[in-house]
């Protein structure tokens, strides 16, 4: 389904979803059925969370030239035992 957009001379813009290419040039609009035409807009590629669209950048960037570490990261380091009895366990 494709989100198409919508102007009503009275009510304003307004969405309604189809699948492509089935949306009509103009539709009543569901707040006063006044005939809306249909808006020609950009299709929504900038709708990505700017978290994600962050994350997959230092994605692409590192699959060039990946970054090198030398220590382990302060939030991937255990914590220190505190139990006695874990120190005679057997260790791996
Ligand atoms: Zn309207």
């Amino acid at each position: 389904m494709v989100r198409y957009e919508y102007r009503c001379p009275a009510c304003g813009p307004w969405t309604a979803a189809f699948p492509m290419g089935a949306a009509e040039a103009a539709r009543p609009c569901p707040e006063c059925g006044v005939r809306s035409p249909r808006l020609w807009s950009a299709p929504a590629l900038n709708r990505m969370d700017p978290g994600v669209a962050r994350l997959r950048q230092s994605e692409e960037a590192s699959s060039d030239a990946p970054g090198v570490t030398s220590t382990v990261p302060a939030a991937a380091r255990r914590p220190r035992r505190t139990d006695p009895r874990q120190a005679r366990l057997p260790r791996p």
